[in-house]
């Protein structure tokens, strides 16, 4: 089935958005703030609307991808009154308050709204790579789920319009915890001559392994308690001791190494070096920590 959809602001981003719209043969009517940039998308076969308030007048579901919220409140606030009764699906990056507050401000001039996350670059929309989150009433995303698949693999998280950008920043977390994992390593490993390409596997593998713990850890961490079966924070801390050693021999950066070690001992030192690693959770979880 073909549904129409709306897209406003064609960047980089939206104008993805709305080609894969196209391309899954949605009637798609686009909108940008500087009207040149619809030009490419109209010979493609969208419809051009004339301005904001035509583009909102086009269809129930309103794609929205511009830089950021602000943008939101600029090209959408002097139009309120066209809002009424349509989904507004915000795809612009944020954070978990701002997606709540703009729920709540879609909500007070009668539309619904689902907040996303799109955790892809350009050139993967419309293709099963690109992971799209969206958070709001699930009848919101049902309703129009077949419309947004076309823009990748799509799921919805839950009724609270911050989970997208919650899940979104905790992915960045991962993301980058594993690269400055892999980079001490291969940092380390160049002082002996080793290049990052021959390290690189070895890297995937223990990256893989550590990933398949997870859901056991998360258990742990779901009931509060945290037995230690298969090594002790105790016997992690030796570990973490000749990772520091290792980097200062090597003179290699340290910056990594003592921070894993800081946060295990202070765990140590509150009396939970017998208990696993997930332990830690509790340091992570108070905001009085550094
Ligand atoms: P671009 O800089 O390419 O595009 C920004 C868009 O926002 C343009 O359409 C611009 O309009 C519009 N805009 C900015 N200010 C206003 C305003 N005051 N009123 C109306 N329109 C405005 O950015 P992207 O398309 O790359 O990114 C868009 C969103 O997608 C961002 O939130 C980004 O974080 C997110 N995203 C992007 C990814 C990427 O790889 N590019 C990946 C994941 C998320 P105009 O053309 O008139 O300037």
């Amino acid at each position: 089935v073909s549904n129409s959809v709306t897209v406003l602001g064609l960047g980089l981003m939206g104008r993805a958005l709305a080609r894969a719209f196209l391309k899954a043969g949605h009637p798609t009517t686009v909108w940008n703030r500087t009207a040149s940039k619809t030009d490419a998308l109209v010979a493609d076969g969208a419809h051009r609307a004339e301005s904001i308030v035509d583009a909102l007048r086009a269809g129930t579901l309103v794609v929205v991808c511009v830089s950021d919220y602000a943008a939101i409140h600029q090209a959408l606030d002097p139009h309120v009154e066209h809002l009424d009764g349509r989904l507004l699906v915000n795809l612009t990056s944020g954070d978990s308050r701002l997606a709540r507050e703009t729920a709540a401000w879609a909500n007070n001039h009668g539309a619904h709204y689902l907040d996303g996350a799109i955790m892809a670059v350009p050139p993967a929309i419309g293709t099963a790579e690109a992971v799209i989150l969206h958070s709001g009433p699930q009848s919101d995303f049902e309703s129009h789920e077949a419309t947004l698949s076309a823009l990748g693999t799509v799921s919805h998280l839950g009724a609270d319009h911050g989970l997208a950008s919650l899940y979104d920043v905790a992915g960045l977390a991962m993301m980058w915890s594993v690269l400055n994992a892999w980079l001490q390593g291969t940092a380390m490993l160049r002082t002996a001559g080793v290049n990052a390409a021959t390290y690189a596997p070895f890297a995937q593998q223990i990256a893989n392994v550590v990933a398949e713990w997870l859901p056991r850890y998360a258990e742990q961490v779901d009931s509060g308690s945290f037995p230690a079966e298969v090594s002790s924070l105790e016997t992690d801390i030796a570990a973490m001791e000749h990772l520091l050693a290792e980097s200062q021999a090597a003179g290699v950066s340290t910056e990594l190494p003592r921070l894993i070690k800081t946060i295990a001992d202070r765990a140590v030192a509150a009396g939970r070096g017998r208990e696993q690693y997930p332990v830690l959770i509790e340091e992570f979880s108070r905001s009085s920590r550094p």
